[in-house]
């Protein structure tokens, strides 16, 4: 067993800060020493890392990930391989990736075929959402199975007819069943087939550029779905989990459920606090036109600046409105995949690429004054780790925790950039992107991965986490 010693920096947890050295043994954390406390020359470990002026914080945890998902006739571009080594670049030890059911298959089969995609490939630890698009009396049953696959939340979507969608009332059986077995519901909160008319209607009037994905995917439609979910919710009594919350009135809903004392709970992404429906989906340039906006088409879509939502999803992330902050992690190449929809946004395969920026973008809240340093590390570990099952093993920097640590110099300084990243993307949502701080080690359990601009870890050093259930339920 290797023995390696984190000397000099600032230990940063989720409710403070402490000068201290970590001390990490094979794969575990085993001891936070304080300054003077212990004679130095007293630890004797094989490697000394210094951390002097730095933040040591609990490797990021990134709780919506899709490495190889099927989507619009093609694929993300992302392999576990290259999703996880680009995780890894960015100070994320975690992922939770989503294994799919798709409409007319089974679960099983499903998540037989992520473990596959995913064993041996990974460079850091990896869990498993499972994606239910089709509840039947089969996948109710097979839901019966999950608590022991380590699989403990499970996610519909009110959006995709025909593809993941699930209609009010096989929401409303799996949230029996969710209920009954403690089961996390994370809810995609779209009304798809209003949205699927709006669309319609817009590409019939000519309007066929990505900004258009925005008009369609109206907040209005997600505040409407969030709304019914939690309805849904509060009639079972299954905890929700709503994922890339963006519209502000969605966060309302949330807000008023959770002052009632319902267990509703909300993630945001990067993209809708930095980014906007007029800057991004209305983009034009040289090289694609109007269709540049298609390298920022997600769902739910980015939302207007002038109507206040990125300022609102700051506030939440504060208030305690909003719990997380995942990435959505879907990226696409413009090249031959977001090119599908050149002539009809429909057909653009929605997602964005942001797992290596995460940990530095919501940094980038502590510089601003948005966040507080501890509030930075709430948001991209400790509740992730908390909300899905993990904490205690992942999430915190601790005697028994797993030696997931990132060194992060404050006073280092990142340029985002297609030419430098290391996702599998021919174009960056973040080019041009100045970060003040900088990703400078990271280890996962007790192993060095990244260490100052070079990448020393390996495919297949990451494990299945088998997740608990919610320790973060009210
Ligand atoms: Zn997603």
């Amino acid at each position: 067993m290797t023995t390696t010693l984190i000397t000099g920096g600032t230990v940063v947890s989720a409710t403070g800060r402490s000068e201290a050295d970590v001390l990490i043994d094979g794969e575990k954390i085993v001891a936070l020493i304080s300054p003077g406390t212990t004679p130095l020359g007293t630890i004797a470990a094989d490697t000394v890392v210094d951390a002097t002026g730095k933040y040591v914080i609990p490797g990021g945890i990134d709780a919506h990930t899709h490495f190889e998902l099927p989507f619009g006739g093609t694929e993300a571009s992302d392999t576990f391989e290259s999703g996880t080594r680009a995780a890894a670049w960015g100070g994320t030890t975690t992922v939770i990736d989503f294994a799919v059911q798709t409409t007319g298959t089974k679960v099983q089969d499903g998540l037989a075929k992520w473990h596959d995609k995913a064993a041996g490939n990974c460079a850091i630890d990896y869990g498993f959402h499972q994606i239910m698009g089709g509840v039947d009396d089969d996948s109710l049953k097979a839901m019966r199975g999950f608590v022991d696959e380590g699989i403990t939340s499970y996610k519909m979507f009110m959006a995709y007819p025909g593809v993941f969608y699930s209609d009010d009332g096989q929401i409303l059986r799996a949230m029996q069943t969710a209920a009954d077995l403690g089961l996390l519901t994370m809810m995609h909160a779209e009304n798809g087939p209003a949205i699927d008319v709006l669309a319609a209607q817009l590409v019939e009037a000519g309007k066929t550029t990505p900004y258009y994905h925005g008009i369609a995917r109206a907040w209005q439609m997600e505040e409407e779905a969030t709304h019914r979910a939690i309805m849904l919710g509060n009639l079972t009594g299954a905890p929700l989990y709503v994922v890339h919350v963006s519209a502000k009135q969605a966060v309302e809903q949330l807000a008023w459920a959770r002052d009632k004392g319902q267990n509703v709970f909300g993630e945001t992404c990067p993209q809708y606090l930095y980014l906007s429906l007029e800057e991004q989906l209305g983009a034009d340039s040289k090289e694609w036109g109007a269709f540049e906006g298609a390298k920022w088409v997600c769902s739910t879509p980015l939302r207007s600046r002038e109507e206040g939502h990125q300022d609102h999803m700051w506030q939440a992330l504060r208030t305690n409105d909003l719990q997380m902050v995942s990435t959505d992690h879907c990226p696409f190449c413009m090249k031959g995949q977001k090119d599908l929809g050149v002539d009809d946004f429909r057909k653009i395969p929605n997602g964005i690429g942001s797992i290596e920026h995460r940990m530095d973008l919501m940094y980038q809240g502590v510089v601003t004054g948005e966040l507080t340093l501890e509030r930075w590390v709430e948001l991209t570990s400790t509740t992730p780790a908390r909300m899905f099952g993990m904490y205690g093993q992942k999430g915190v920097i601790a005697p028994g925790a797993d030696g997931d640590v990132v060194i992060y110099d404050p006073k280092g300084h990142t340029t985002i950039s297609k030419d430098t990243h290391h996702m599998n993307m021919d174009h960056s949502a973040w080019e041009g992107f100045e970060i003040d701080g900088h990703v400078d080690t990271v280890l996962s359990r007790g192993k060095v991965v990244i260490d100052r601009g070079e990448y020393l870890g390996a495919k297949g050093d990451g494990r299945f986490v088998k997740r608990g259930l919610s320790q973060y339920l009210i």
